[in-house]
């Protein structure tokens, strides 16, 4: 038998796997990571980084409207797809390099190159077909944008990493989907100056989350010039060879003209021809691979985090999950484990920020025994604008223990506000060690801790 080269061979670039592989040489071990497209992987190339970006510049729009208000004359404003495109890559490319630094200080060796099993120990390069025994495998191969190949076109509706690649600005874009990335391409793209057509299967967007949350986004997106079509689907998908323009035919008889139809109907995990039959690994009906709570796969020392395990798509878990794995294997740390909560936020405009249960899931979880505050209010910066739309905030408490289960909030700084609450929460506060808190003001923030009344209480009977 061969002799382990490396302690740990990481499969994949992207968060999860840097993570690990940096931790696990910061503990001493020999690491070596394989990466087949480009360091920094999804969150990085064509995920949260470059998608922030745009939405960061798309709300300049809403800057200049509400500017207006507060007395500011400004000339026409223009937007320029092309510069922004340059910007934002330019912007890429650097945090890339800022990846390979990172790991190249740490003393991983990086390479360029596909890796897939040979057996649960070996690991063939693709490219230069050099094997690798290692001792530990992680498996961090990411998740892949799923297609809907079944509607006939299929091919002329871009995913979320064709979107990155776009030339030029789409006038009229046909979103499919209503979940993170549908909705936070929508939004950004109508601030662009697109017209957007969100058309989606359910009746609401953002299945999952708290509904009170999901119809006052849902307006809010209706009122910022975003249409929406609910319970429908698309069905055929025309080219125009002359003009290039595509013609989207909906279920419920609609036909919608478009310069390019963005699909977002969620992500799969890549493990397709992994070789993972080799290394003993089970997957799931989706192809992810099955995990403990600790990541190990269904075969000794072979591990998997992030999006490849399905478990919860996000890239602080990933993070978490990698650097957890690393410490376990090569530290000092044998117990670290999954976060307990995971805040979450949807960058549309306005944006989404939740940590904890859901008022649903409260009263799944605790019947009778759950209280709601909500409150409404029109952000201070839009007062003098034509914009009508409120933002929400809300807590879900336990009754019986005054727990905060949950925090809500749509409107400006959702994400940065929740990131707090989620302190909070995940330290376990009370309402009423909330309540005593003094205000902020004027702010936004401070509504979170002024709610003294229930909007809703369960109660028996
Ligand atoms: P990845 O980052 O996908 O890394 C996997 C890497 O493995 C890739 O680089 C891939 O090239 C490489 N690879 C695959 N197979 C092989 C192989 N056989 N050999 C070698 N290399 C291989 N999350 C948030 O928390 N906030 C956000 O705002 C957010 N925005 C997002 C926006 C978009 C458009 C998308 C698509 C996702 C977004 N996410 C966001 C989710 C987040 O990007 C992922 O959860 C996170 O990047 C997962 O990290 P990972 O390490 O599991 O996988
Ligand atoms: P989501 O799971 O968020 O949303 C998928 C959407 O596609 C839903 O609206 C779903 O509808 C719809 N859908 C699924 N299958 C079909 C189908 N066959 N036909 C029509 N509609 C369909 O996935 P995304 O692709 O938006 O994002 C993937 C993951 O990436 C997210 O779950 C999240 O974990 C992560 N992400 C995180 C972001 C963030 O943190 N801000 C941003 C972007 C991505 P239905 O509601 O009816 O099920």
């Amino acid at each position: 038998m061969r002799k382990n080269e490396v302690d740990l061979l990481v499969i994949g670039g992207g968060s999860g796997g840097v993570r690990a592989a940096r931790v696990a040489a910061g503990h001493g071990a020999r690491v070596i990571l394989a990466e087949e497209h480009r360091l920094g992987g999804t969150c990085v190339i064509r995920g949260c980084v470059p998608k922030k970006l745009m939405v960061l510049a798309s709300r300049f729009s809403r800057e200049f409207e509400d500017a207006a208000g507060f007395g500011w004359r400004l000339g026409p404003a223009s937007f320029e797809w092309e510069r922004l495109k340059v910007a934002v890559d330019r912007e890429v490319d650097r945090l890339e390099g800022i990846y390979a630094g990172m790991l190249d200080r740490a003393g991983v060796e990086v390479i360029r190159d596909r890796a897939v099993f040979d057996d649960p120990h070996t690991v063939r390069l693709v490219g230069s077909g050099r094997t690798i025994c290692a001792e530990h495998v992680l498996i961090a191969t990411g998740a892949v944008p799923s297609q809907t190949r079944d509607v006939p076109g299929w091919r002329w509706i871009s995913d979320s990493n064709q979107v990155f690649e776009w030339k030029t600005q789409p006038r009229r874009v046909v979103v499919q989907g209503a979940g993170y990335i549908a909705l936070e391409f929508a939004s950004l793209l109508r601030l662009l100056g697109s017209e957007v057509t969100v058309v989606m299967r359910a009746g609401q967007v953002l299945r999952g989350f708290d509904d009170e949350v999901r119809s006052h986004l849902q307006a809010a997106l209706i009122e910022s010039g975003i249409r929406v079509v609910a319970q429908a689907q698309l069905t055929r998908v025309d080219r125009c060879m002359s003009s290039d323009a595509l013609s989207v035919h909906l279920s419920d008889g609609q036909r919608l003209d478009a310069d390019a139809v963005l699909g977002a109907t969620g992500r799969l995990p890549n493990t397709a021809n992994l070789g993972v039959d080799k290394a003993g690994v089970r997957l799931d009906s989706r192809g992810a691979v099955v995990v403990t709570d600790l990541c190990c796969t269904s075969s000794p020392g072979i591990y998997a985090v992030g999006d490849v395990a399905n478990v919860i798509a996000l890239t602080p878990v990933a993070i978490r999950e990698g650097h957890a794995l690393a410490d376990r294997l090569f530290g000092r740390d044998a117990s670290a484990r999954r976060p307990l909560l995971t805040p979450t936020a949807v960058f549309t405009t306005p944006e989404v920020g939740v940590t904890g249960l859901s008022e649903e899931a409260a009263v799944s979880e605790f019947p009778s025994e759950v209280d709601v505050y909500v409150s409404r209010f029109r952000p201070m910066k839009a007062r003098f604008s034509m914009r009508t739309s409120q933002t929400l905030m809300k807590l879900v408490v336990h009754r019986p223990t005054d727990r905060v289960l949950g925090a809500h909030m749509v409107g400006p700084e959702a994400a940065e506000l929740i990131q707090l609450m989620s302190v909070a929460v995940q330290g376990g506060i009370t309402k009423a060690e909330m309540d005593p808190t003094l205000a902020v003001h004027p702010t936004a923030a401070e509504e979170l801790i002024m709610m003294r009344e229930p909007a809703r209480r369960y109660a028996a009977g």
